[in-house]
């Protein structure tokens, strides 16, 4: 077995709309191919011993222990693997379900499809499944070694990439909202919502967290001071630098127990409670000292009562926690160190924020602590009794937390949303010691010890006691009030041809709004109409720089075959979905064989709609036609025939259409036609001469005014559209060279010859073509360019492009030749290899009132040739 290619999808596919993140796979089976499991000995038994959990598997049966029947009874190594690489996962804790395993046109080869929840992980499933496999069919087993590190490697994999709990929570609840969210390249922030409506947080700090609050927050002295001013009780204190303030310092806030921390300190380190004694409090000193940078350390009076912590989000109290520090309790029978081991495997104790709660580690401090209550290790705890192993009751070293928000008493939630505006933070982690927050502050002597920016929500989401607390929700509420958009529009085009030239109308269409258009094309990406980005740009990368950008208003998403293919979409819903037509190209490469599953890629556009938005679709194009079922949202048909019948039946039902129509772009709504403008005024059509490109503008028109723009503003948008030759270099480029013309077109397949075929028929004088094809299509595909060029020309001259693409020089002429001779033997083509020879010879040649057609190989060539044959102007301005 080889794995020839594995790919990595990150949004709707051609597998899946729903499951957007899948591994694929490309597999050649090589000797395996021929021999279903059954035929391997000792196969089913192995895979049996080494992952017995896969009983649960229920496939095609349909009950448990199905999948191990098909082993049994025979089925093929791909689908063993995909199978494999899902429990795999399943194992290292990350759960999933979707899979599937295609035959490829190569015999042996096989497209393995499987989910991921980390990517990383996912590819590692597949190349650990594949290597399991290999060994079953050499050996009839797998080490339980082997077995055993690479469940270990994949759950690192997955813990190391996995988001942080507190921003995997808000990210959870930004998700069950539909607001779209994406990990941006740097310092872990989430962008929540798209373009102009995008809000960011950075674990619990947010778009809103003002950055003097946040300051302030870190400054405990400073936060201290200023809750004091604004009347909060908070703990007497002061501030030394030197050993020698010390007994002065203790003096002043009232003598003994006292605690002694860091200025600048942060999850409790180097902080001393309770402290009794003079000696004591000079190494307290000591070790506070050492913790602060600035070797500032502050004495405060000890007050009695357990930490709790009150979250305010957004002005409110969201919730309460009271924190216990990591403790054991006496048995009766077992020591101390046993009583933390047992404590340590509860499943929802990990390793640092891995998990809900973290375990207790035995060091200095733990022994400190036990001292200070007159335990050791070896003790044996009396039933009932507890022992603490830290002072402090942070999670992150063993505490636990226990919720109380329906406990805390209404004057210390009025105290907590005060003091959060006082500091001024949005979110807010308010540190609280008392013995009862039951009772107001004020009543049990309590007081507030510190104020958190980017407060944990570990405790308030998972407490190991009491509710957990949805605090996500006011979070989001915050960020996305209930009735704001957390999205800007999407129209994403997609089709064989037409695209760019279409996405470019819409953008200028939905500029006429006065919004700020980000647009993504062949030629590049743009944002209101400054090119951010040259290049090809019709991929998710580019679609999301659109959506990542923070001026966008509307993103207008040329999506492409290769894309989708490669990695899916960038976006899991869109608003318009424009599907222009399927056509005969590309096929053959990336395992899309045929042109209806070329229609199934490009369906993915029209299958994201939204149920509230349009699929646009060519209702002259069956293919595209044949997309209408599986659309969630409504769709909009256009067509240049008012007579089809698809457009009849739509408008009889209600629906929304474009046509062409006495030769105008209409829109038809019920029973109503709105004219939108005359082709011969829409200069993209040239004057209307150009068919494919009515049909162009009919989609544009049709998307725009769905996505509900003003049939006014669409008017002006088609009327002012003149993409120039620099604009959109080898679509359509019209020269004017007074005694001829020359059209300079990159149609590269039968569909896009045709569409120029339309407008060549209704060029009144003599028409010579410059033809040629790309080197790696079919030899069928070349043969028929050769026919379509027959019947389009007067005259035709056949050249080869530089690059043969693979092909002997002259093969593709030949070809080419083949097809015009089957389609009309009296037009005797000359062949002329070179592309700019071949192109000189027939301007020079053509007689006036002329025009000369090249479908170029170096489109920038062609037109600085052309140009030189004094141009006075070419139609697009
Ligand atoms: P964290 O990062 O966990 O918030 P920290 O290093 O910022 O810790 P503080 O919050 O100032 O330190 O103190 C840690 C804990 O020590 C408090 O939550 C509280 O339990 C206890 N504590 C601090 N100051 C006092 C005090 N004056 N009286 C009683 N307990 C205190
Ligand atoms: P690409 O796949 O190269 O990005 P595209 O789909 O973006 O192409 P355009 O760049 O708009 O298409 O147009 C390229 C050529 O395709 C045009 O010059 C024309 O020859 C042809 N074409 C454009 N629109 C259509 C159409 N609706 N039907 C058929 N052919 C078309
Ligand atoms: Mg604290
Ligand atoms: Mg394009």
């Amino acid at each position: 077995m080889k794995i020839l290619r594995t790919q990595t999808l990150r949004g709707p596919n051609y597998w899946s709309i729903r499951r957007d993140k899948l591994i694929v796979m490309r597999l050649d089976l090589e000797d395996l191919a021929e021999k279903p499991s059954n035929e391997i000995p000792g196969f089913y038994e192995g895979l049996i011993d080494v992952l017995p959990s896969l009983v649960e598997h229920y496939c095609s049966p349909g009950y448990r222990g199905g999948f191990f029947e098909r082993v049994r009874t025979g089925t093929y190594m791909g689908h063993i693997i995909e199978h494999i690489a899902l429990e795999l996962q399943e194992l290292a804790g990350t759960p999933v379900g979707f899979g599937r395993t295609r035959a490829t046109s190569t015999p042996g080869v096989y497209n393995v499809v499987f989910e991921y929840v980390d990517e990383q992980a996912g590819r590692y499933a597949g190349r650990a499944a594949v290597r399991l496999c290999q060994s079953l069919v050499d050996t009839g087993t797998y080490s339980k070694e082997e077995f055993d590190q690479d469940l270990a490697d994949l759950r690192d994999l997955c813990n190391n990439a996995a988001l942080g709990p507190s921003t995997e929570t808000i990210v959870k609840e930004a998700q069950a909202r539909n607001i779209p969210w994406l990990l941006l390249s740097a310092r872990a922030m989430v962008q929540l919502g798209y373009g102009v409506h995008q809000k960011r947080i950075q674990a619990t700090l947010s778009s809103f967290s003002g950055i003097l609050a946040v300051e302030l927050a870190c400054d405990k002295e400073g936060t201290k001071t200023i809750l004091k001013d604004g009347g909060i009780p908070v703990p007497r204190g002061t501030v030394i630098q030197y050993l020698d303030e010390l007994s002065a310092a203790i003096e002043e806030v009232g003598g003994f127990p006292i605690v002694i921390k860091p200025l600048d300190g942060n999850h409790g380190r180097g902080i001393s409670i309770d402290v009794k004694t003079q000696q004591e409090a000079e190494e307290a000193y000591d070790l506070a000292s050492a913790a602060s940078k600035t070797r500032s350390v502050i004495v405060e009076r000890y007050y009695k009562g357990s930490d709790h912590r009150i979250l305010v989000i957004n002005g409110k109290v969201a919730a309460v926690a009271e924190r216990i520090p990591a403790h054991v309790v006496g048995d009766g029978r077992s020591t101390i160190e046993e009583l933390i081991e047992i404590t340590n495997q509860d499943p929802n104790r990990g390793d640092g924020h891995a998990n809900v709660l973290t375990k207790i580690t035995i060091d200095k401090t733990a022994l400190n602590v036990l001292g200070k209550q007159g335990y050791e290790l070896t003790s044996i705890l009396p039933q009932g009794a507890i022992a603490y192993l830290r002072a402090t009751a942070n999670l992150s070293t063993g505490g636990i937390a226990v919720d109380r928000t329906d406990e805390i008493h209404p004057e210390n939630v009025w105290i907590a949303q005060r003091v959060a505006k006082l500091i001024g933070l949005d979110i807010a982690g308010i540190d609280v010691v008392t013995d009862d927050i039951r009772k107001p502050l004020k009543e049990v002597d309590g007081v507030i010890v510190e104020v958190n920016a980017a407060p944990g929500f570990r405790m308030h989401v998972a407490p190991s006691r009491g509710l957990p607390r949805n605090i996500a929700a006011p979070v989001i509420d915050m960020l996305f009030p209930p009735g704001t958009p957390s999205r800007v529009p999407i129209l994403a085009i997609t089709g064989t041809n037409g695209k760019t030239t279409t996405s470019r109308l819409i953008s200028h269409i939905c500029r006429q709004t006065g919004k700020v258009v980000g647009f993504t094309t062949t030629d590049g990406v743009y944002i209101d109409d400054y090119l951010v980005e040259k290049g090809d740009n019709t991929g998710p990368y580019s679609a999301s720089m659109i959506l990542k950008d923070p001026t966008v208003e509307i993103a207008v998403l040329e999506t492409a075959r290769g894309g989708i293919l490669r990695s899916g979409l960038a976006f899991n819903q869109c608003d318009v979905g424009v599907v222009l037509n399927v056509a005969a190209d590309h096929l053959g490469i990336g395992d899309i064989d045929t042109i209806e599953q070329m229609a199934k890629v490009k369906s993915v556009v029209a299958e994201v709609v939204s149920a509230e938005g349009y699929a646009v679709l060519n209702a002259d194009d069956p293919l595209t036609v044949g997309m209408a079922e599986k659309v969630k949202g409504r769709v909009a048909y256009f067509s240049m025939s008012p007579d089809n019948p698809i457009i009849h039946d739509h408008i009889r039902r209600g629906g929304m259409a474009a046509i062409y129509e006495n030769g105008y772009l209409s829109i038809l709504e019920g029973e109503w036609t709105l004219r939108i403008e005359e082709a011969v005024n829409i200069p993209v059509t040239m004057q209307g001469m150009a068919p494919f490109m009515i049909a162009n503008a009919l989609a544009a028109c049709l998307a725009t005014f769905v996505q509900g723009i003003d049939i006014e503003l669409i008017r002006q948008g088609v009327r002012t559209f003149k993409p120039s030759v620099a604009q959109t270099p080898g679509r359509m480029n019209l020269f004017d060279l007074g005694h001829h013309h020359a059209l300079i077109d990159y149609a590269h397949n039968p569909a896009g010859y045709e569409a120029v075929g339309g407008f060549v028929g209704n060029w009144s004088g003599e028409k010579v073509g410059v033809v040629g094809g790309p080197g790696d299509r079919r030899d069928d595909d070349l043969i028929l360019l050769g026919k379509l060029s027959a019947l389009m020309f007067d005259r035709i001259i056949v050249k080869e492009d530089n690059d043969t693409r693979g092909r002997r020089r002259g093969e593709v002429a030949d070809l080419i030749l083949r097809g015009i001779s089957q389609e009309n033997a009296s037009l005797r083509p000359e062949v002329i290899l070179d592309e700019t020879e071949a192109l000189e010879k027939a301007l020079s040649t053509v007689s006036e009132g002329g025009l000369v057609v090249i479908f170029p190989e170096s489109v920038t060539q062609a037109i600085d040739l052309v140009e030189k044959h004094r141009p006075l102007t070419d139609n697009q301005g």
